[in-house]
């Protein structure tokens, strides 16, 4: 398959970049084609603002997902967005390989969605979610975090860590319609000795050597909601992770019961 890294941090040295290495390293062995975003190193702007448009639909006052519309439909989108849609487009992956700041990803990967998944290539109206312009496509997360497991357990003081990473998971990923694996998640990768960082990069290796079988989060259909955009009644809520094979939504034990 064709997969898209994008690299969200400012130390090709550090643990995101050891992760991105082997990430690269063990897909191209396993014969996938591997295109890599390092948005640091590429200096790639994070701000979605008026330099994006070079011609305006409307110059006196600035609607963002409105220039970036008519950009799209005029195909006078900045040549750094279309180069970055352009990457995924061609991908049937995208893992997004960024350490947790602030609750989020880096400024710089924000940046990334903000300007990369316009309005007329990232969603447009009555496209979204099942219906999602990006469906068919699949993508990971693979974090690190300053803090350690337990904080980011559902009772944990940082909070749950899919609750963290929902506005990731659904909001961007889910909303344009991508199936979404399960995170691969390296919690304190600075207070770990070289043998566990080893052991961590061994384990990301071995997941995707075998990423078809990762299991992906479960998301209600949009055939669960109603017309008011909540649940049906008799819906009973759900969240967690399935296994890909089976259909329709069995949950297993990280999910709910
Ligand atoms: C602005 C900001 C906000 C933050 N907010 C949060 C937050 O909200 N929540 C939270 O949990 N954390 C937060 N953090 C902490 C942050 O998430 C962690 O510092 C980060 O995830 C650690 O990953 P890293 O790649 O930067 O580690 P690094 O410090 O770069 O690496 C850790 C160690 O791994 C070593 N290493 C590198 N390559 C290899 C290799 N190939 N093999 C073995 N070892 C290697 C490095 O030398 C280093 O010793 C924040 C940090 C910042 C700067």
């Amino acid at each position: 398959v064709n997969v898209l890294i994008v690299f969200a941090h400012p130390e090709p040295r550090s643990f995101n970049g050891a992760l991105r290495d082997v990430a690269v390293a063990t897909l191209r062995a396993d014969g996938h084609e591997v295109e890599v975003s390092d948005l640091y190193a590429a200096g790639f702007k994070a701000v979605a603002d008026a330099d994006d448009f070079a011609l305006r639909a409307d110059s006196t006052y600035l609607c963002i997902d409105l220039e970036q519309a008519a950009a799209q439909e005029a195909g006078t989108i900045s040549p750094d967005i279309r180069a970055e849609q352009g990457k995924v487009a061609r991908a049937d992956l995208v893992v997004l390989q960024f350490p947790l700041w602030w609750f989020g990803p880096p400024a710089i990967l924000k940046g990334w969605f903000d300007r990369v998944f316009t309005r007329g290539f990232g969603y447009r109206s009555g496209c979204k979610y099942d219906t999602g312009l990006m469906r068919g496509k699949r993508a990971m997360l693979s974090v690190t975090t300053g803090t350690s497991a337990d904080t980011y357990a559902a009772d944990g003081i940082d909070g749950g860590i899919l609750d963290i990473l929902w506005p990731i998971h659904n909001g961007l990923l889910r909303y344009t319609g991508f199936e979404v694996h399960a995170p691969n998640l390296v919690h304190m990768p600075h207070r770990m000795s070289d043998t566990e960082r080893a052991a961590e990069l061994q384990h990301y290796a071995s997941l995707l050597h075998q990423i078809d079988d990762q299991p992906t989060l479960f998301f209600h259909p949009s055939s669960d909601y109603g017309t008011d955009e909540r649940l049906l009644a008799h819906v009973t809520p759900a969240s967690g992770f399935q296994h890909r094979a089976k259909q329709p939504s069995p949950i297993d034990q990280d999910g709910p019961s």
